[in-house]
């Protein structure tokens, strides 16, 4: 059956005990990706591996949508999954599209910004970079919201594929903002708990 959290990663590494796993092949990504102007909103400290991966795969456009394995369709794009309008492609699904559009802005309304969304995804994290540095309460937020939205989108798109499964748009919201709140909460308990960690939790409350 497909697993919609195994994240094809064609870069795959051994850990030092030869055993192939996520975190491996994260930090090969991760390393040949270093230099990348992208690569401290994806590959920081503290990121979920299988986040940083779909979020890194729809950046570089390698994640399957339907434009990209069109060959196998005979050339015919199929629509959007999530919302039956516009043909997949990476660019529709973040977040040209009404359904992932919805949750990405409900993810940035909680940390207080209202605004018209970038074209494509990597003109988004472009947006992050440039617009929130340092270490508030509001780079915390984004930092962690980021890339569990694009994953919970992606992995629902896949549910829906694969498995036809559907949720609602605010189950895929919940699924979000509760990984928000296990990261901040993981920092506090591991760090000590700073400002920034602990006002970024209340905007999740
Ligand atoms: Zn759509």
């Amino acid at each position: 059956m497909f697993n919609h959290n195994a994240t094809n990663i064609a870069i795959r590494k051994p850990e030092a005990s030869g055993k192939f796993s996520s975190k491996s092949a994260w930090n090969a990504v991760r390393l040949k990706t270093a230099i990348t102007p992208w690569s401290s909103t994806i590959w920081f400290k503290g990121a979920i591996p299988k986040h940083s991966i779909v979020s890194w795969k729809a950046i570089i456009n390698k994640l399957s949508t339907t434009d990209r394995l069109s060959f196998l369709n005979s050339g015919q794009n199929r629509r959007c999954i999530l919302c039956s309008t516009e043909p997949e492609t990476v660019n529709h699904l973040f977040f040209n599209c009404g359904f992932s559009s919805w949750i990405w802005r409900s993810i940035l309304w909680r940390i207080g910004t209202q605004r018209r969304l970038k074209k494509n995804v990597a003109e988004e994290e472009q947006w992050i970079r440039d617009n929130f540095t340092g270490e508030g309460q509001r780079t915390t937020a984004l930092k962690y919201g980021f890339q569990p939205t694009i994953y919970h989108i992606w992995r629902e798109r896949n549910s829906r594929l694969f498995e036809n499964k559907v949720n609602h748009k605010t189950q895929i919201l919940r699924h979000v903002i509760q990984d928000i709140k296990v990261k901040i909460n993981d920092d506090n308990r591991r760090d000590t708990p700073n400002d920034a960690n602990r006002k970024a939790a209340h905007l999740f409350r």
